[in-house]
């Protein structure tokens, strides 16, 4: 492992996040003794990813929500 400058930027597009899959939110809750689940929708299947790799999925979904809400 390679040690890091304190000067240097950390770089916040390599830190993995955990996401929930079924609707794309962060809020994810760690439980005690319980399997981590979503907040928002209570789904346990969650996913790990880069965080610039979430962000560009959320902004596909907002603009997807965009053409389906003119559409509706
Ligand atoms: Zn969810």
């Amino acid at each position: 492992m390679q040690l890091v400058h304190m000067t240097e930027k950390i770089n916040y597009d390599i830190i993995p996040v955990t996401y929930c899959r079924r609707c794309h939110s962060l809020r994810i809750i760690a439980g005690n003794g319980y399997p981590d689940y979503c907040e928002d929708c209570g789904s346990t299947d969650l996913g790990d990813e880069l965080i610039d790799e979430w962000l560009a999925e959320e902004e596909e979904i907002k603009k997807d929500k965009k053409i389906y809400g003119r559409n509706y």
